[in-house]
């Protein structure tokens, strides 16, 4: 099932929203950087002008966001149904999922040996759980997954005990996860998180000290991603820059051991990649640091270069929808022209 970009608006409409301060740094002072998302809805995205944090507001409730999870998630992208495509080694989940497992697997120095505990918060099909066991024998692996299809083929697919369940209410699984872990992996998890930092103190309490933390996110602003209103939409509450992330995981008590924000590795598509600590010592309430007006002045710069662009695209709808038109009349030509049946292939376009 995919919506229509007029059922996306009516289903923004319909929703109870409200009007929110900066989860990073509380502040009030906002500035608007787009008014809709990459399937039409009406969405408004803003930028902090204290701590260059990118989210929506007003954005729908919590409870809200939870009953479209459940319901209409998963059908709202094309080719997200099938949890086998993701064990596909040409597909680009598990290219990431490679990625991931390698640069986790990096951060443990030595490690890989010894009995450690892994959770992966949202495994969706358990790929990166499956290609971690295969390289740690002797680890004991768990993974949350909201989506009730893509839990059941993570628990027949990797030795992991999966639980089904929001990754918004974490505290649930203390009790079932009784012991701390020494890694949690966070793959494309924090920019759906109402209060990032709150989620990544709660993600602390699970690992023991100095245990490694693997979080993943879009870069809202990749310096090869010409298109990040691909990046905005209604589930995509918190959008990420390195420095927010970096500001995100200080405050709530990580250490940065490493970040990659490179242009390229396989299936990444824009996103950027840390590794980080838990380190007690830093855990607590810490002073932010707020951006200088040059600081802020040089994000806004790339935002106005980035949004500005795309939304004249956007704009310019009539010769796209032409394009495809022309793309479609030489497509039926060509099929014509071999003596296929126009009518017969088109149906299943
Ligand atoms: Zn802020």
């Amino acid at each position: 099932m995919k919506l229509t970009r007029e059922e996306h608006r009516s289903l923004y409409e319909q929703m109870q929203k409200e009007d929110v301060p900066c989860s990073l740094c509380d502040s009030r002072q906002q500035v608007e950087i787009l008014d809709l998302d990459k399937n039409g809805m009406p969405l408004r995205t803003v930028i902090c002008g204290r701590c260059g944090f990118i989210f929506t507001n007003p954005r729908p409730t919590e409870k809200e966001m939870l009953a479209f999870y459940r319901t209409t998630y998963r059908g709202f992208y094309t080719g997200a149904s099938d949890p086998a495509k993701d064990y596909n080694p040409d597909s680009r989940v598990y290219k990431r999922a490679k990625w991931i497992c390698d640069f986790t697997l990096r951060h443990l120095r030595g490690r890989q040996a010894e009995d450690i505990r892994i959770l992966d918060v949202g495994c969706a099909s358990g790929i990166l759980l499956n290609l971690l066991g295969q390289s740690l024998p002797a680890a004991e692996l768990y993974g949350i997954e909201p989506t009730d299809s893509f839990a059941a083929y993570a628990r027949e697919n990797t030795r992991a005990k999966i639980f089904s369940g929001q990754c918004h209410a974490l505290n649930h699984y203390k009790t079932p996860l009784n012991r701390r872990m020494d890694v949690v992996t966070l793959v494309h998890v924090l920019e759906h998180m109402y209060n990032p930092v709150q989620k990544l103190r709660e993600i602390g309490e699970f690992l023991t000290d100095g245990g490694l933390l693997v979080v993943e996110v879009p870069n809202i602003l990749h310096r090869d991603c010409d298109a990040p209103i691909k990046k905005v939409h209604i589930d995509h509450v918190s959008q990420f820059i390195p420095s927010t992330l970096r500001r995100a995981l200080t405050q709530a008590g990580f250490e940065v051991l490493d970040e990659f924000t490179d242009t390229y590795a396989p299936g990444k598509r824009h996103a950027m990649t840390f590794a980080a600590r838990k380190n007690v010592r830093l855990s607590g309430e810490r002073p932010f640091p707020f951006l200088t007006a040059n600081e802020f002045e040089a994000i806004y710069d790339v935002v106005k270069k980035k949004f500005v662009l795309r939304v004249n695209k956007t704009k310019d709808a009539p010769a796209k929808k032409k394009l495809t038109l022309w793309s479609r009349l030489k497509r039926k030509a060509g099929q014509l022209r071999k003596g296929a049946n126009p009518e017969h292939s088109r149906s299943s376009e």
